[in-house]
């Protein structure tokens, strides 16, 4: 519930600045590339580089390339495409712990050197179990003994390639009877003969997570370490490290919540396994929570930053609901994106006392709040399309669009009502006839008589053929479940309408340039348009279901 300015985070670092503990502000993102950024990452992002931007200091990129087997050079360049789209920059300190292996490397030996590390030559499997439990102290490893200068030798020929993945690690030598379980003898390095996206062939060793980070933050001379609170019990491994080596600044760590929506999951492993499975046309379907597939679907990034502003930085876990993010989508499209006309489902319409072959010129407003916006032209003529679910044969007391013998407006044009209905052999409707009243041009009778109803239409004349995707929720439950995800995911989650219709401006659009389609939603061109077809993606309906 923390407007911008107001959480503990910056009231920490507004405290570090008055006490002249810092002089300047440094923080930083630490994706690893394994995945594409998702919205949770937008929320760390604008956390990150907002404080730099709020403080005048920086905010670092910084890429925890420390598991080769996992990491891709496709995500690196995702990553960057994503944090520069969201509206920020990283101001050239773009770094990657990888550059840190060497150092990071003599820091290890002169851990073993100070008695404080440990080749173990004990198996995954053995490290687990003799790990303890919350109520059962660990067990000392056989081999927690070794002498400085066996370690030194043995970690050596793990660097120089000489074991085979997985026959020791190197462990720091802590307290395998601390209550915090991450003290109990943590692993700082692993045999993995892998190739890593940046370094090659040169490493057969590769630093935990815990070693790597915390020393990469001093290195760089981060202030901040912000991460999720999953990290609060790595604290004080973070500042054991800190403390036992000669670091060139002492970084802190503070964690805040993460971010969880409602219908969704943000866990890249289940992002990976959607995109691996199948269950999703890639990491930018526009039903993922990525950065990727909110920008594909037409999310403008203001309506993320809002979003993260909104939903504040706190210190307890919480689910924010998927509709305060649809709120700011809504809020931000409504106001910038230019009014169009579609038809989804069109159903044809002759007007029988229009002249055939003549057609007018009529102008439409581009946006109802924006005069600046300027108008645009359409084209009217004897045959129009409406929408199919604004006709209905039989209609319900309260139906107050088409009918027949009811009269309704056509959104900057006509009134006309409807005289027959056309149908095929199948008894399906084909065609409405209609006639107009000549005297209601620009929407309204002379003589004062109202209709109930206005309605988008598209002539026939110049009507462009597209196809539309709507989505609807990936997952149909608020809460889906992470470890059987599968069984979640709603069958519903993409209708493809294929016969649909657009004005000619529509057809010109970029996919920068999201739209209104009149009655509609929000809508943008896809990236699988070609110059024959066009591709539609809704970004979201009108409707506003979120209670503010
Ligand atoms: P996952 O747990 O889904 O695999 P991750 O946390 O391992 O994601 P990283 O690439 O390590 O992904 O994340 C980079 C930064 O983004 C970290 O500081 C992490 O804490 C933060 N982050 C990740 N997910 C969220 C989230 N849902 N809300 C806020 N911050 C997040
Ligand atoms: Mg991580
Ligand atoms: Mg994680």
């Amino acid at each position: 519930t923390a407007e911008a300015g107001r959480d503990f985070i910056r009231d920490i670092i507004q405290a570090d600045l008055d006490s002249k503990k810092h002089t300047q502000i440094v923080t930083r993102f630490p994706p690893e590339p394994n995945g594409y950024l998702h919205i949770g990452h937008a929320k760390s992002i604008a956390l990150n580089f907002g404080i730099a931007q709020e403080f005048a200091g920086r905010c670092h990129l910084r890429f925890d390339d420390t598991n080769p087997t996992k990491e891709e050079q496709e995500y690196i360049d995702s990553i960057q495409a994503d944090v520069r789209w969201l509206g920020f920059d990283w101001g050239g300190h773009l770094y990657y712990a990888s550059d840190y292996f060497e150092q990071l490397y003599q820091w290890a030996e002169l851990l073993i050197q100070n008695g404080l590390a440990y080749v173990d030559d004990q198996s995954q499997e053995e490290i687990r179990v003799n790990r303890g439990t919350l109520t059962e102290p660990g067990k000392n490893s056989p081999f927690r003994d070794r002498s400085v200068e066996e370690n030194l030798d043995l970690f050596r020929r793990m660097k120089a390639g000489e074991f085979q993945n997985g026959a020791r690690v190197l462990r720091a030598k802590i307290d395998m009877a601390a209550g915090n379980i991450n003290l109990r003898d943590p692993v700082l390095y692993r045999i993995l003969h892998a190739h890593h996206p940046r370094t090659g062939q040169a490493w057969s060793i590769y630093p935990s997570y815990d070693y790597a980070h915390g020393q990469s933050d001093a290195i760089e001379g981060i202030t901040h370490s912000i991460c999720t609170l999953e990290f609060e019990d790595h604290r004080p491994l973070y500042e054991w490290l800190l403390d036992k080596l000669p670091v060139p600044a002492k970084p802190r760590q503070y964690e805040f919540a993460r971010l969880n929506l409602t219908y969704t999951l943000l866990s890249k492993r289940v992002l990976t396994e959607l995109v691996r499975g199948g269950h999703v046309n890639g990491w930018d379907d526009p039903r993922m929570p990525t950065i990727a597939g909110l920008r594909r679907r037409g999310v403008p990034p203001a309506a993320v930053r809002e979003f993260v502003k909104r939903i504040g930085v706190a210190k307890a876990n919480s689910v924010v609901d998927v509709g305060m993010l649809e709120f700011c989508i809504r809020e931000e499209l409504n106001r910038t994106a230019p009014r169009r006309m579609a038809v989804l489902r069109p159903l044809k319409v002759v007007i029988e006392n229009y002249p055939e072959g003549q057609s007018e010129q009529i102008e439409a407003v581009n946006h109802p709040d924006d005069p600046a916006a300027g108008t645009r032209t359409l084209h009217f003529g004897r045959e129009i399309y409406i929408e199919r679910d604004d006709f209905m044969e039989n209609p319900p007391k309260k139906f107050f669009r088409l009918s027949p013998g009811n009269e309704v407006r056509l959104r900057y044009g006509y009134f006309i009502t409807c005289r027959e209905v056309v149908k095929d052999a199948a008894g399906e409707i084909v065609e409405l006839r209609c006639s107009y009243d000549p005297a209601t041009r620009g929407g309204n009778a002379p003589d004062g008589r109202k209709v109930k109803a206005t309605m988008h239409w598209l002539s026939a004349q110049d009507a462009v053929p597209a196809e539309i995707r709507i989505y609807n929720q990936l997952f149909q439950k608020p809460a889906p479940e992470a470890a059987n995800f599968a069984a979640d995911l709603n069958p519903q989650s993409l209708e493809v309408l294929t016969g649909a219709l657009v004005e000619p401006s529509v057809a010109a659009a970029t996919s920068a340039e999201p739209m209104q389609f009149e009655r509609q939603g929000y809508f943008v061109r896809d990236r699988d348009s070609s110059a024959d077809r066009l591709v539609f993606n809704r970004t979201i309906g009108l409707r506003d279901t979120f209670a503010k």
